[in-house]
């Protein structure tokens, strides 16, 4: 795990923490520069192995890297998992053995073995960059290899390097110079949605007349989604800040939306990319107005429970801000603070002229003073890290791990009210506990 430091712009500079940053949006935000407690990228490996159904991931780490993957992955076996680690030992970190030898003679050995690959991921880590072994070359190099039959490619998720979600933009990011090129107006939902939420965005679309919609990553590495300057693209997620600089490299344009959290946000969402491909109000509104309604009522069901609660939020995903959006908005909830490793000013806009004002905003971290914040405000729900939650639900507080926001499907009208739930369950559980 990563206790220290992390990619990304500038813009957390000074001590500790700065009162305000007024100038990149309309309002006050907290900068913290300090300790912080997040996982690094190789975690969205447990997602992304799940959605790309012919890829592998092969870490080439430690065996700490080995372990941190195991463990996130949990329970989950398989009989051919998709994910592995190559060993840095000690002869590799004291330059005794040729690291790229060893690591083409595992891959020989993993291709031979598995015919059933044919994308496979080289993802950095702390230790393969501490010996600067150059992935991108070594990638190039197993490629010609092993190419056309399978693909190598290559990102870090190096804790150096990535904070938790980040593994998938930098993974994203990867792909987007290898996907085809086309000239035509298509749609493109970008960011990993489970297979189940992405058949529901299909069906709406379609309900809409865009039948032309293709999602990145892909199910199948064969299928990669083809781009060009008549793409419009609509991110699914609020992490994707290279994959986004990549797609607008090959001439795609964003669409700006909210994120689609809850049942505001899914309309939102939808809307602006109906309203991109030239969609009447009306039939947007027969497309969608079902599924949002029975989304209104799912999310209703927990209004009792949820609404006048107090939610505190540490950064850790990047989804805290649409969080603290849907919860505040649709559930009635009052978020104290909503904390963020890093704000996109603009993949967020949306979000933020919809967030009401007496949250305050907080980007990067120092831990123990955060610690203190929340412990002052003494809030109903906590949405941490698990690093945090331990400690926190030993002193009292209700906490929810955010990592499960990234494994659970929470996207979309028929997941709002499995969203809210997310959060009436510890609060339901720890009523339990204090009869
Ligand atoms: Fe730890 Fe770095 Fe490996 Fe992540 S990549 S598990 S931070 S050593």
């Amino acid at each position: 795990m990563d206790r220290g430091r992390r990619r990304g712009p500038s813009v957390m500079t000074g001590t500790a923490a700065l009162p305000v940053d007024q100038s990149a949006a309309e309002r006050p935000i907290l900068r913290q520069r300090g300790q912080r407690e997040v996982f690094c990228g190789l975690t969205g490996i447990i997602w992304l192995h799940r959605k790309i159904q012919d890829a592998f991931f092969l870490v080439v780490g430690s065996r700490t890297c080995a372990h941190l993957i195991q463990s996130a992955a949990g329970v989950m076996i398989f009989a051919e998992p998709r994910f592995a680690t190559a060993i840095i030992d000690e002869r590799d970190l004291a330059g005794l053995a040729d690291a790229n030898d060893e690591l083409d003679a595992v891959v020989t050995q993993l291709l031979q073995r598995r015919p059933d690959i044919k994308l496979l991921f080289l993802v950095g880590s702390c230790p393969s960059e501490v010996i600067k072994l150059d992935l991108s070359r070594a990638a190039s190099r197993l490629g010609h290899r092993f190419g056309p039959d399978v693909r190598v490619l290559n990102y870090s998720g190096s804790g150096i390097e990535t904070t938790f979600t980040q593994g998938e933009d930098a993974c994203l990011a990867a792909l987007v110079p290898v996907l085809p090129a086309t000239g035509a107006a298509e749609l493109l939902v970008v960011g990993a949605l489970a297979d189940v939420v992405e058949d529901q965005f299909a069906r709406l679309f379609a309900a809409m007349g865009v039948v032309r919609v293709r999602f990145l990553p892909p199910r199948q590495a064969a299928a990669l989604p083809a781009v060009g300057a008549n793409t419009r693209f609509l991110l699914a997620q609020p992490f994707l800040a290279d994959t986004a600089r990549a797609l607008e490299q090959r001439g795609a344009v964003r669409i700006a939306a909210p994120f689609p959290l809850g049942v505001e946000g899914t309309t939102l969402w939808l809307r602006a990319a109906a309203s991109a491909f030239g969609v009447s109000d009306v039939r947007f509104q027969t497309a969608t107005e079902l599924a949002s309604e029975r989304g209104r009522r799912a999310v209703a069901r927990y209004l009792p429970q949820l609404a006048g609660k107090r939610m505190f939020l540490f950064p850790d995903s990047q989804l805290e801000i649409p969080l603290a959006r849907f919860v505040s908005r649709e559930l009635a909830m009052q978020v104290i603070e909503a904390g963020t490793p890093y704000l996109h000013r603009q993949h967020l806009a949306e979000e933020l002229a919809l967030l009401p004002e007496s949250i305050v905003l907080s980007e990067g971290q120092d831990v123990e003073r955060q610690l203190d914040r929340c412990r002052a405000a003494r809030p109903d729900v906590v949405v941490c890290g698990l690093g945090l939650a331990n400690p926190l639900e030993a002193e009292g507080l209700t906490t929810k791990w955010s990592i499960e926001l990234l494994f659970t499907p929470v996207q979309g009208y028929d997941q709002a009210g499995d969203l809210a739930e997310l959060f009436a369950r510890p609060l339901v559980r720890r009523t339990r506990l204090a009869v």
